[in-house]
């Protein structure tokens, strides 16, 4: 399941360092490497999936838990307020081909995004 080459593939498998939210058997959230707000992180399945249109019907329940897991966890920092992303394509800004939900919040966000 787990892609070899894939980077959030090896920071699941402890190859690379991250700085780790949350942990479970499903799913690993950890800080960005280059944050773009003072919050910002990303909840992975650890289930290699390309993106959210790579997601089939027996992944339901696991996308929602990433949604869960990231809403959670963003209170838990002390940002109530917060957007969630998710980049599909890289004409959409997607630059890492495993599966992520970007929590950011902390400053103000314009809408619509860039
Ligand atoms: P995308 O542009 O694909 O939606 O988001 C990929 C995100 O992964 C970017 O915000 C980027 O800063 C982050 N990222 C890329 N490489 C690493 C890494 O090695 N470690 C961490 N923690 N984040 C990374
Ligand atoms: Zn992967």
């Amino acid at each position: 399941m787990l892609q070899q080459d894939c980077l959030f593939c090896k920071i699941i498998r402890k190859e690379l360092p991250a700085s780790i939210l949350y942990e479970d058997e499903d799913v690993l959230a950890f800080r960005d490497i280059a944050p773009q707000a003072p919050l910002h992180f990303l909840v992975i399945p650890k289930k290699h999936l390309s993106g959210p249109a790579a997601l089939t019907a027996e992944d339901e329940i696991l996308a929602g838990k990433l949604l869960r897991v990231g809403g959670a966890l963003a209170v838990r920092e002390g940002f109530p307020h917060f957007r969630a992303v998710f980049n599909n394509g890289a004409e959409a800004g997607q630059t890492v081909f495993h599966l992520h939900l970007h929590i950011i919040g902390g400053r103000s966000l314009a809408w619509p995004p860039g």
